[in-house]
Order: structure tokens, then C-alpha cells, then sequence
């Protein structure tokens, strides 16, 4: 499986074949990925053969559309039986791949669909990387109505926790930024709080963007949403992305999922608007997509016009953002609803340190 060979090892691949092959093989995994190995025309028909099925580390189970064709959902299943979830949202200008760093998540957020199944396993850096190779063959050959060829956006907002898995997940980011070449401001890191990662990324050489989900402005309710605030409570956070916004002088972004009667209210506005001023943060805001584990249900329309109001008012930069691909349970916080029929217990897992 080429993908889960490190990209400077190519050549481990092909032993006995001059170097120059290793080099064709590279530039159709990083350049100008393909969606199977007969598009690689270079090679003889031998190292093809060779390649075959096993380009992907993982299988494509189900493809699903929504959005009028703008928004494509896969299930990936790797040889393990895990599920992989990306989803690709295209727009006039841009394409933004959503990737899962983790096959389920043990951070058991409450009203995530992720965090209800459990956790499996961290995914290795090649099945991290495969997901953008595979939209980046998908979109230069099918491709999207109305949207450019080519992937523009990428973020870690799939299965998982990214910096709960850093060192695969620095690995990816390095095939993505350093041998792709796809810009580092493109790709978004986004974390509940896992804060040695958040301090960790701010070490690397990459500017990428770091979206924290905070979901709640005090300690109480937060930890009753996020467990991992118990761990790591809000003032931890916020100094974790202060020292990121201060080390790399880029802001980081706030996400807040409304829930109906939960986290929605006036105070908590008021109590997210000084975070966010201190930090200089743009406010992401997103209505509760309904999950089968879960009573929460979306914030109404005028709990969240007066949510935003109030952070309005209080000159917090924020965007109610529209959800993408909800039909297809491949909005934020949907992922794996679905595609595993168990009900999972959160495991315990290690936090992989960085
Ligand atoms: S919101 Fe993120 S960290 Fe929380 S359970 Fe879901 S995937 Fe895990």
C-alpha cells in the first residue's frame, strides 16, 4: 500500500527497478494523485499490476451526494473493518475537504455523533493523507458541478480528535504541506481543547489555522458537554490559544454548535464575547445537528438570531454558518451516525503526546 510508505521510501516499494521509478510513483501519489493504479501511465504495466488494488489503504463503501451534487460523503473501510469519513464541499471557488483523523473518538463530547460510537484506533498518516489524495483524484476527474478541479481547503474536523493523535497527525501535515505543496494557511487544525497539542503545533514550521471548539463559555457547562474541559478547563484553553495566536501571529478561530436551551443562551454569549475579544477570534457558529444518541436538538431561529445579536453587540466577530450535506448525515458532528450500526462505549485511550 503505497500510501502508508513514507513518501521519501518510495523506493522500498521497487527494489529491484532503477530510482527514477520511485520518482513516477511519487508524483501520482503527491502531484497528480489518481484513482487507480492503470491511470499511471508511466510505469510498465508490471509495477501497475503490482500496485493494483492495493492503492488505497482503504476500500470506498459508499459514495453519497447531497447539495445538488456539491457536497460528496465517502465511508472508506480499511482492512480492519474501521470506518473512514470524508466529506467534500465544493463551492464556486473553493473545495473543502473535511478529513477524520481518528476511526471514532474517545473524547465522548455529548452531543457529537463521533464521540456516542466510541473510539477504535488512531489512523496511520497514509490513511490521513489518502483521504486528500483520493479528493484531489476525485475532483480532476469527476469532479464537482460548478466547482474548481482541484482541492483548495483542507480541515481536521472529521472522526477525532487531530492533536489527541499529534504525531500521525503532524506526519500528515507534513505530506500535505511539505511534500504536496498545498499551503499551510489552507489547512485547519481543529481541537476541543487537547492542550499539549495545541501548544505543540504552535512549535511547528507551518502556519496552519487552529479552530477551538469551545461550545460553552464557563467551566460548569463546558465540562458537561466537552468532558476533556475537566482536564483541561477553559482558562488552560484559552492560554493554550493565546500562546498559538502569539507564536505563529495567527488568530485562532472559535467554534460554537448551538443547542437548544443549552448553550444558547444570553449569558453565555456574554460570557464567550471577552474570550473571544481577548483573543481576537472570529466566532464560527453552527446550529446542533441531531444525533440517535442524544435528546439535544438545534438551537430555533430565534434563539440563535438573539445569540448572534448578543455577540454582535457586544462586537464579537461572528458567522452563523449553514450546514452542508445534513441529509447525508455528513454535517459537523454527524459523522459515523450511521455507518456503524453499534453502539460503542467510550473507551479509555491514551492521548498520543506530542
Ligand atoms: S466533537 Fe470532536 S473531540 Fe468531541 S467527541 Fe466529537 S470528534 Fe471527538
Amino acid at each position: 500500500m503505497p500510501y502508508s510508505v513514507v513518501p521519501e521510501n518510495l523506493s522500498s516499494l521497487f527494489p529491484d527497478e532503477p530510482s527514477y521509478r520511485a520518482d513516477q510513483l511519487h508524483s501520482w501519489l503527491y502531484e497528480h494523485p489518481v484513482l487507480t493504479a492503470d491511470e499511471m501511465t508511466n510505469l510498465p504495466g508490471q509495477l501497475r499490476d503490482q500496485i493494483g488494488d492495493n492503492l488505497w489503504p482503504f476500500k470506498v463503501e459508499t459514495e453519497q451526494t447531497a447539495d445538488d451534487g456539491t457536497t460528496v460523503k465517502w465511508l472508506f473501510r480499511a482492512p480492519d473493518g474501521n470506518a473512514i469519513e470524508a466529506v467534500l464541499m465544493g463551492y464556486p471557488k473553493r473545495n473543502t475537504l473535511c478529513i477524520s483523523s481518528q476511526a471514532g473518538c474517545a473524547l465522548g463530547c455529548t452531543f457529537c455523533a463521533t464521540g456516542q460510537f466510541g473510539f477504535d484506533r488512531h489512523l496511520e498518516p497514509g490513511e490521513i493523507y489518502a483521504q486528500v489524495a483520493y479528493a484531489t483524484a476525485y475532483l480532476a476527474s469527476a469532479g464537482l458541478p460548478g466547482c474548481p478541479d482541484h482541492l483548495t481547503n483542507i480541515v481536521y474536523m472529521g472522526m477525532g480528535e487531530p492533536l489527541a493523535n499529534y504525531r500521525r497527525v503532524r506526519e500528515s501535515l507534513r505530506r500535505i504541506i511539505e511534500v504536496r505543496g498545498l499551503g499551510a494557511r489552507s489547512v485547519t487544525v481543529s481541537t476541543v481543547g487537547v492542550v499539549p497539542g495545541m501548544l505543540a503545533l504552535a512549535e511547528e514550521p507551518w502556519q496552519v489555522t487552529l479552530a477551538v471548539s469551545l461550545h460553552a463559555a464557563d467551566d460548569e457547562l463546558r465540562s458537561s458537554l466537552v468532558p476533556l474541559n475537566k482536564r483541561y478547563p477553559l482558562a488552560a484553553v484559552e492560554a493554550a490559544a493565546a500562546n498559538y495566536f502569539r507564536v505563529k501571529g495567527r488568530r485562532v478561530s472559535i467554534e460554537w454548535t448551538l443547542i437548544d436551551g443549552v448553550n444558547d443562551t444570553i449569558d453565555q454569549a456574554r460570557k464567550l464575547a471577552p474570550i473571544a475579544e481577548r483573543l481576537q477570534s472570529h466566532v464560527n457558529v453552527i446550529a446542533l445537528n441531531p444525533t440517535p444518541l442524544s435528546p439535544d436538538q438545534p438551537s430555533r431561529p430565534e434563539r440563535i438570531e438573539a445569540f448572534m445579536a448578543e455577540l454582535a453587540r457586544l462586537g464579537v466577530n461572528g458567522t452563523l454558518r449553514h450546514m452542508r450535506g445534513q441529509d447525508i448525515d455528513a454535517a459537523c458532528g454527524q459523522l459515523r451516525a450511521r455507518s456503524e450500526p453499534k453502539r460503542g462505549s467510550a473507551q479509555r485511550v491514551e492521548i498520543s503526546r506530542p
